[in-house]
C-alpha cells in the first residue's frame, strides 16, 4: 500500500459537476451559472438520495422508540455525528448538532457567556464578522453589562496580528472571530490568534461557516475553545450544523433549551440532564438533515479537501485576473490568503441592479450587505456584489460571468 493510499486522486471535475443535478438548470432561458455558494451550497445526488431514502425507508424519531425504525434512525443519526466529528478531527461526544452556525453561537452566548460575564468584561470580535457573530454578543452585553469591542480590518481586508494582540487586554473574556470572511474570502490565522488568546487566559470562538466548505479543518489542532459551523454551505441540507466545544466547557455549561432528549430523568422535585452533547439538543432534531450532512462529508472526503482547495484557488485566480480586464470594477480587499469569494462593485452602478441584470444572463450572484454591515462600513459602501465559487464551478462559468458583467456594465454606463 502506498504511503498516500488515503489521499484520493485528483477528481475528474467534469464528472464531479455532473453529481449536482441542479447545476443542469436553465434560468431565464440561459444555462445557470451558480456563483452564490457562500450563501448556500448546492447538493450532490448522494446527499439528496440519502435524505430521500431516510424518509422513504427509515423515518422515525431518535433516542426514543425501541422499534426497528427507531433504532435505525438513531443509529444513522449518531453515525452521521461520528462521520462529521471525524471529518473535523474531534470526538463525536464533543459535537453538539445544531440548526447551523447561528444556533451554535447563540448556544455559547446563552449557556457559556451569559452566566460568566458582567460589567467590566469585554467580548472581543472583529469588523469582518457575519451578524451571527456580532448580535448574540450584543444581546449578552445588554443583559450582563459587558462590553463588545471589535478589531479593525485593514485596507486589504485582513486582521492585523499586532492589532489583535493589542486588543487582547485583560478585560477580554472571549475573542469571537471568523475563520474565513463571507464577504472577502480572507482566511484568518486561527491557530496564531487562538494561541495569543490562550496565553492570556482568553477563550476563543471561531466561526467556521465559510472555512469547512473550502478546506481541510482540523479543529483539534486550532487551539480554540469553541468552533461553530453550518452544514448547508458544505453540501449538506439546510437547518444543519454543529458546535464543537472543549469538553470542560460542555460539562460546565447549563442547558440552553429545555425539553425532551436533553434529560435523563424529570420530576417536579429534580430533573437530571443528559450528558453532553445531548444535554444541548432539546426536542426532535433535524434527523434527516444531519444524516444528509453525514453523506455530504463522505462526499467531500471522497474528493479530498486539499483538491477542493486547489481547484477553488485556480478558479479564484482566474476570476480575479479576468475582472481586472473590465474597466470600472472595484474589487474589495486583497487578502493574501483567501477562499473563492470575491466582492466587487462597478463604478456608477448599484449592486442590486448589477445582480438583477446578471440574473437575466443566468448568473446567480448575491448583492447587498451580506449580513456584514460593519465590514461594509469599513470599506465605505452600503452594498456589494459577491461572486462565490465552489469546486463544482468551471473555468467556462468564470468566463461566462465576466462576459455577462462586461455586457451589463455597458448597459448601465
Ligand atoms: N457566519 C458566517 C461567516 C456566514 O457566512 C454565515 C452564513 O451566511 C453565518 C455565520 C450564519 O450561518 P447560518 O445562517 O447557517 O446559521
Amino acid at each position: 500500500m502506498s504511503a498516500h493510499a488515503d489521499i484520493p486522486a485528483v477528481p475528474d471535475w467534469a464528472a464531479v459537476r455532473a453529481d449536482f443535478p441542479l447545476l443542469e438548470r436553465q434560468v431565464h432561458g440561459k444555462p445557470l451559472v451558480y456563483l452564490d455558494s457562500a450563501n448556500t451550497g448546492q447538493k450532490p445526488r448522494s446527499v439528496i438520495e440519502t435524505v430521500d431514502a431516510f424518509y422513504r425507508r427509515h423515518n422515525a424519531n431518535v433516542s426514543r422508540a425501541v422499534h426497528a425504525l427507531g433504532s435505525e434512525a438513531t443509529e444513522a443519526y449518531e453515525a452521521a455525528r461520528a462521520r462529521l466529528a471525524a471529518f473535523v478531527n474531534v470526538q463525536a461526544d464533543d459535537l453538539v448538532l445544531t440548526s447551523g452556525t447561528t444556533m451554535a453561537i447563540n448556544l455559547v452566548a446563552y449557556a457559556w457567556a451569559l452566566p460568566r460575564l458582567g460589567p467590566g468584561d469585554t467580548i472581543l470580535t472583529t469588523r469582518m464578522e457575519h451578524h451571527a457573530n456580532i448580535v448574540p454578543w450584543q444581546l449578552v452585553a445588554e443583559r450582563t453589562g459587558a462590553t463588545v469591542r471589535a478589531v479593525d480590518v485593514t485596507d486589504t481586508g485582513e486582521l492585523d496580528g499586532d492589532a489583535v494582540r493589542a486588543a487582547l487586554t485583560p478585560d477580554v473574556k472571549l475573542f469571537a472571530f471568523t475563520h474565513v470572511s463571507n464577504v472577502l474570502g480572507t482566511v484568518n490565522p486561527v491557530r496564531e490568534f487562538c494561541r495569543e488568546a490562550r496565553r492570556r487566559g482568553i477563550a476563543t470562538l471561531v466561526d467556521g461557516s465559510q472555512a469547512l466548505p473550502h478546506r481541510q479543518v482540523d479543529i483539534a489542532a486550532l487551539g480554540c475553545d469553541f468552533y461553530a459551523f453550518t452544514g448547508h454551505k458544505m453540501c449538506g441540507p439546510t437547518g444543519t450544523g454543529a458546535l464543537w466545544a472543549r469538553r470542560e466547557h460542555l460539562q460546565a455549561m447549563p442547558p440552553f433549551l429545555g425539553g425532551g432528549e436533553m434529560i435523563r430523568e424529570v420530576s417536579f422535585e429534580r430533573t437530571v440532564y443528559n450528558d453532553p452533547p445531548h444535554k444541548f439538543e432539546a426536542g426532535t432534531p433535524n434527523i434527516a438533515g444531519h444524516i444528509g450532512l453525514g453523506a455530504a462529508v463522505d462526499y467531500l472526503s471522497s474528493l479530498g479537501m486539499a483538491h477542493v482547495e486547489a481547484r477553488e484557488a485556480e478558479l479564484r485566480a482566474h476570476a480575479l485576473d479576468a475582472l481586472r480586464g473590465i474597466e470600472g470594477i472595484r474589487v474589495l480587499g486583497a487578502p493574501r490568503e483567501a477562499a473563492a469569494v470575491i466582492s466587487f462593485l462597478v463604478e456608477g452602478a448599484h449592486a442590486h441592479d448589477l445582480a438583477t441584470l446578471l440574473d437575466l444572463e443566468g448568473i446567480a450572484v448575491r448583492s447587498g450587505h451580506h449580513c456584514a454591515h460593519p465590514l461594509m462600513a469599513c470599506f465605505g459602501v452600503a452594498a456589494t456584489c459577491r461572486m462565490s465559487m465552489a469546486f463544482y464551478n468551471t473555468h467556462a462559468e468564470v468566463d461566462a460571468f465576466v462576459a455577462a458583467l462586461a455586457k451589463v456594465r455597458r448597459l448601465l454606463a
